[in-house]
């Protein structure tokens, strides 16, 4: 019999005991990044929630079957159907193909996701590797009579879907009424395409045949597509951020139920927005965004990142700033400082109360994921003296599994300020110059020296950076 575990459901807006539709296994699905750019620390928060859900599970006796999509066509700069796909834009911008602006992005998620102690899913799903999947999905919406054509694409009829708008609770009539923005051909404002044709004389690098003419599938095709295809039609839990509650899990719900006949997905779980002064949500079209690469230049460690995620319940908003993440880096680095101490410690109690903490600490767990009693519960342990150094550790090493904030592993304690040396700033200014200059294998060479001495160089369209691998591998 497996520990009761109460997770808040965005569908039903309670807190409601998990019940997987198998016994034994767990299907979950994220949302993924769409790969025009780095991932955030906004989006990375969207992902340590999951991470923590799965680990959880696992440590509860489940399998779990874990998704997360990479969203590499398709994501247009307007929600409403209209504008550039974001990945073909960046391309032009960059003068590369979207394959490689999308491949790039996608691996360098991935590498932070690491960084993060995140594990990995079971797959990553390219939505341009099931193009067949979705294009399929859509012929039998159209069968079954739930789309319609317009000059620009296929698009899915809301109206004929009479639960649509339940996860959001959407006013569809207040909607319809106030409707101001262009719809242009669209019969309802909430209708969204399923397909978009490529436009007249144009050509785009990402494009493929289809039943309706050559183009594109819509964004929230390619979740339930996938989903269908690694996962089935009824999933135990879907997450992604609160943004996505009106309008691309909203829509991912109406072709998928349509297409199936049955529920979708059981759980929808919802991540508060990372924000910064003043409640401003941190954004990539906002443009005031900051990853992980830039924390660790500055010499923040990864874990302080993911000790801040945590001390905050993955339902409220979190405030970020680096005043903030310095103070938290200092708070982590004392609780390991604190942690190491007990190796040290020489008397020795008998008495050893740890049972309570053990319990309250999984409770905490089990109440939806309630990370921030967890760690408050850790220090508060640790300053029990009626509790055995033994069982604390003991304590620590089991909880850190699900946590997975290396709390036994001190090297990061003797961390220094890493100074990138004047020899090396030359060498690299001396790199650069032969790149310009297009002496290629004297470049490389330089590099490699370079690497020897501990940093690493990273090219963009028209500079370099210098990082030092041991702040950058943790
Ligand atoms: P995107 O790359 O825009 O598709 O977003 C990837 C994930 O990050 C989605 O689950 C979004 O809901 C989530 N997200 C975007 N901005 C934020 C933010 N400021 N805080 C937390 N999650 C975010
Ligand atoms: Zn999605």
């Amino acid at each position: 019999m497996k520990k009761e575990l109460k997770l808040y459901n965005t569908l039903s807006r309670t807190k409601e005991i998990f019940i997987p539709i198998e016994p034994d296994i767990v299907k979950i699905y994220t949302c993924g990044p769409t790969v025009y750019n780095y991932a955030h620390i906004g989006n990375l928060r969207s992902y340590i929630f999951p991470d923590i859900l799965k680990k959880l599970l696992k440590f509860l006796g489940y399998n779990v079957k874990h998704i997360i999509n990479i969203t590499d066509v398709g994501h247009l700069t307007s929600d409403s159907d209209s504008g550039d796909d974001k990945v073909e834009k960046e391309a032009m911008k960059q003068g590369k193909s979207a394959w490689e602006i999308s491949r790039f992005f996608a691996n360098a998620f991935i590498e932070d996701i690491k960084l993060l102690n995140i594990e990995l899913p079971y797959k990553f799903t390219y939505a341009t590797d099931y193009i067949n999947e979705q294009i399929k999905m859509v012929k039998i919406l159209e069968e079954k009579g739930y789309t319609y054509k317009t000059e620009d694409g296929i698009y899915f009829d809301t109206s004929k879907f009479s639960e649509y708008g339940k996860l959001a609770r959407l006013d569809l009539e207040g909607l319809e009424e106030g409707i101001r923005v262009d719809i242009k051909d669209k019969k309802n404002k909430t209708d969204f395409a399923l397909w978009k044709f490529t436009p007249k004389k144009q050509k785009r690098q990402m494009e493929w045949e289809s039943p309706w003419g050559k183009g594109f599938p819509g964004w929230h095709i390619e979740c339930s597509a996938m989903i269908f295809a690694e996962l089935g039609s009824h999933i135990d839990i879907h997450t992604g951020g609160t943004d996505h509650i009106p309008v691309h899990h909203t829509n991912e719900i109406a072709q998928a139920e349509c297409t199936s006949g049955e529920k979708f997905v059981n759980y929808w779980l919802h991540g508060a927005f990372l924000v910064l002064d003043k409640n401003q949500r941190m954004g990539k079209s906002e443009g005031n965004f900051i990853g992980l690469r830039e924390l660790v230049k500055q010499n923040f460690l990864p874990m302080s990142f993911r000790y801040l995620a945590l001390n905050t319940h993955y339902r409220h908003f979190l405030t970020f700033s680096l005043d903030i993440l310095k103070s938290t880096q200092n708070a982590y680095l004392n609780l390991k400082k604190l942690i190491k101490s007990e190796f040290d410690r020489e008397v020795e109690t008998d008495v050893s109360e740890v049972s309570i903490f053990d319990k309250l600490i999984l409770d905490a767990l089990l109440d939806d994921l309630n990370t921030p009693k967890a760690i408050g519960l850790i220090w508060e342990m640790l300053q029990d003296k009626n509790i055995n150094k033994n069982d604390k550790i003991n304590i620590i090493r089991k909880y850190d599994n699900i946590l997975s904030l290396n709390l036994l592993d001190f090297s990061d304690l003797e961390k220094k300020e890493i100074k990138i040396p004047d020899e090396v700033i030359q060498l690299a200014q001396k790199r650069w110059n032969e790149k310009l200059n297009k002496n290629f294998e004297e470049a490389d060479n330089i590099r490699k020296v370079i690497f020897e001495k501990g940093f690493e160089i990273r090219d963009f369209k028209d500079k370099y950076e210098i990082y030092p691998i041991k702040t950058y591998k943790v």
